[in-house]
């Protein structure tokens, strides 16, 4: 199985200062087969109403993957946050340009955003998660522009609650839902290793939720840290692609101008 980081933000993104160069090199010390930069594009991002400059970011990365083609696959992808109060902007936006790799992720709903909790105000946590996951399962609904869902359940760190974790069970139906969807569509989820970081034992989502999505029928798979420094560049990553392959996994997916790469068999 390759080993992958598709999910790397640099100075390109607002959250970010990380230089795109330096994450090369790590993830050539860590011995990652590829890796795809997915710097960010909310359209309705409250507290941060970055625009990704798309054309500079192309050309930065088109030459990484010259200067490195000997050493490391690279990708340029990027990670749109899916919002459906800005669909045409959004489906734009992706059309426009040549995006290897599209994570589709949850920010932002009607202009409420989770960083700052103002999502969660006047709501109980179950209200909360419940609509966390209605949300998502109808973006993944509306949107065709995405290759991958972005960290499932990470709403796990977010909110006012003493106890934040996620009973996957009580929305299991909903999720089950979020799943079937993007199994339908031919498109697959992330596992994003930022995880470790609040669970420690797995990334969002957890592996019994990965092991539901095999289980239902979901191959398509992507591995990602999040990472907005170059230090976390390809953390986990193997940890994860071990457990993929025990879940039943063949290996994880890559993709070239949004369409997946055909498996090697090695
Ligand atoms: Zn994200
Ligand atoms: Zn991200």
């Amino acid at each position: 199985m390759k080993t992958i980081d598709y999910h790397m933000h640099t100075c390109f993104s607002g959250d970010s200062e990380a230089n795109p160069r330096e994450h090369v090199l790590q993830a050539i010390k860590m011995n990652l087969d590829e890796i795809c930069f997915t710097d960010h594009r909310d359209f309705d991002y409250p507290i941060d109403s970055f625009e990704l400059d798309v054309e500079n970011y192309y050309q930065t990365i088109q030459s990484l993957k010259e200067e490195f083609k000997d050493k490391i696959k690279i990708k340029w992808g990027i990670e749109i946050g899916l919002d459906l109060d800005h669909k045409e902007e959004i489906n734009q936006l992706i059309a426009q340009y040549p995006f290897d790799f599209v994570i589709g992720s949850i920010h932002v709903i009607h202009h409420t955003e989770f960083y700052y909790g103002e999502f969660f105000k006047n709501k109980s946590k179950e209200q909360a998660h419940q609509e966390f996951f209605e949300e998502t399962l109808k973006c993944v609904q509306e949107f065709d522009c995405f290759n991958v869902l972005g960290h499932l359940d990470y709403i796990v760190r977010y909110g006012p609650y003493q106890d934040k974790s996620v009973d996957h069970q009580k929305y299991q139906d909903i999720i089950d839902e979020i799943f079937k969807t993007l199994i339908k569509k031919g498109k697959g989820i992330e596992v994003n290793t930022s995880g470790y970081r609040d669970l420690k034992t797995c990334g969002f989502p957890n592996f019994e939720q990965v092991q539901r999505y095999y289980d239902i029928g979901g191959r398509i798979i992507t591995v990602g840290t999040d990472s907005h420094t170059s230090d976390r560049v390809g953390e986990n990553c193997l940890t994860v692609v071990k457990k993929l392959k025990e879940i039943g996994f063949n290996d994880v997916s890559t993709f070239t101008l949004q369409v997946k790469d055909l498996m090697t068999i090695d």
